[in-house]
């Protein structure tokens, strides 16, 4: 399987300024493509280190993929840097200057000397086009004197190794245009390697190293090979898979898939795109059930990620941020003896809210929180992160049901992180409770 390396290449990418949004892009490409992506590089404009990069992942790669340093100032480097290290003289392209020059009469400007350096290439390289652009990239097949010029060698049977680079501008918009119309089909032709496929499945109510050790036997498998990642407040397993076609690829994935997901039982909510809000969503719509929120710390972040999923008009009737102890009173019928008893952060006032919330709003299910989400307001019994949450729900006959929850995320996380993590709960919460209601009885 062939070996690609991506080199990005812009100072203003090692200083942070700029996201490298372009080696996301082309790491999910390889990978599509069946070729291996061992190493991603980032360099500033220097010819000196752009040069070592070069040679560098020449030698231990198979193609070299570099974004960036296309234009037509002095700190866009890599045209030149390529052209000295296979000694390389410089060659305009006329096709390509004539292209540069009608793109600027078009907008009546006459063309600034410096961009007739986009029109330069290596002699041998190809052209690889810009679709969207004003100047191509190009693709360099590596003839047996190239190669001998960075030490590669041939083999015993006096066969070379088949080298290539290509490159790109920085922008991603042309970079992804160039990678469609002719770099991908290039390297599927030249280096057609199958695919590897992979899927994420995403869990909530575990922790990342907890799941390793659960799946300790499946983490040194090499195909299907599996990964933990921690994400935000949740945790994912990656399954990855490499054969000839996707569909031999998700066969090998599957028995994996299926262990993983026979393991960990309800903690695992889904997959790739599935969120804890769209699972939720799902199921409320799978069984008919509305749903209303009572929001007070976290200040609408529930109803904005509940909201955020298409078509939750089905199922969400009443979003409330009662934040005062005023609002929850008014709106939610909380009492006035119950808040002077027990205060607005207590589980008392959040089975309040979501009672009252529920029959407001005439839903089947009330869901609340009320907690104190910092920096300040915190006290030694009621400290920052501490959290209440509630869940009313409706019955056809009998009193309705209820379940609560406390969290104590302690002072250390933060206001934004105190208030994701209680979201995350709370759709927990009501994404177990459709599951099973036993889930939550514990
Ligand atoms: P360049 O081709 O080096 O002139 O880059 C043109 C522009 O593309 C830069 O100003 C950046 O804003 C953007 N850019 C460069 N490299 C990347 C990258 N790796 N990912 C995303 N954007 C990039
Ligand atoms: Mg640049």
């Amino acid at each position: 399987m062939a070996k690609a390396e991506v080199l990005c290449i812009g100072t203003e990418l090692l200083l942070g300024d700029v996201l490298d949004t372009n080696s996301q892009y082309l790491a999910q490409q390889l990978a599509l493509l069946g070729l291996n992506c061992f190493y991603r590089v980032t360099v500033g404009d220097n010819v000196g280190r752009i040069l070592d990069c070069i040679v560098t992942a020449l030698r231990r790669s198979d193609i070299l993929i570099t974004s960036g340093g296309l234009g037509p100032t002095a700190d866009d480097l890599t045209t030149e840097c390529l052209a000295q290290v296979f000694n390389a003289p410089l060659e305009t392209d006329q096709q390509v200057l004539a292209f540069i020059e009608s793109l600027f009469a078009a907008r009546n400007i006459k063309m600034p000397k410096t961009n007739a350096k986009q029109a330069l290439r290596p002699r041998g390289a190809d052209i690889l086009p810009n679709p969207v652009g004003t100047a191509p990239g190009m693709i360099w097949r590596l003839g047996p004197e190239e190669l001998a010029l960075i030490g590669i060698e041939a083999d015993q049977s006096g066969q070379w190794p088949v080298k290539t680079i290509l490159t790109f501008p920085g922008v991603p918009r042309e970079l992804k245009g160039m990678w469609e119309e002719t770099a991908r089909g290039y390297l599927e032709k030249t280096y057609a390697g199958g695919t590897i496929w992979s899927t994420e499945l995403k869990h909530y109510g575990i922790g990342e190293s907890a799941l390793a050790e659960k799946f300790a036997h499946l983490l040194d498998l090499a195909n299907p090979s599996v990964a933990p990642y921690a994400g935000n407040w949740e945790c994912r397993l990656r399954v990855a898979a490499k054969a000839n076609s996707v569909v031999e690829a998700q066969a090998l994935a599957q028995p994996v898939i299926d262990e993983i997901k026979a393991g960990s039982g309800v903690t695992c909510y889904g997959h790739d795109g599935d969120t804890l809000e769209s699972v939720v969503g799902e199921l409320l719509s799978a069984q008919r059930l509305t749903i209303a929120l009572a929001e007070s710390c976290t200040g609408g972040l529930i109803s904005e990620r509940l909201t955020g999923i298409p078509g939750s008009s089905r199922y969400i009737m009443l979003n409330a941020v009662t934040y005062s102890a005023e609002a929850k009173q008014k709106l939610l019928g909380v009492s006035a003896e119950l808040l002077a008893a027990h205060g607005a952060v207590s589980p008392e006032c959040a089975k309040a809210m979501a009672e009252g919330i529920r029959a407001v709003s005439g839903c089947d299910i009330g869901l609340s929180v009320t907690g104190i989400a910092g920096p300040d307001g915190g006290s030694e019994e009621k400290p920052v992160g501490l959290v209440y949450l509630g869940l009313s729900v409706g019955q056809k006959t009998g009193e309705p049901l209820y379940f609560a929850r406390t969290l104590r995320l302690g002072k250390r996380l933060g206001r934004n992180e105190i208030r994701w993590r209680t979201a995350q709960e709370a759709l927990n919460m009501v994404r177990l409770y459709l599951i099973s209601p036993e889930h939550l009885s514990v």
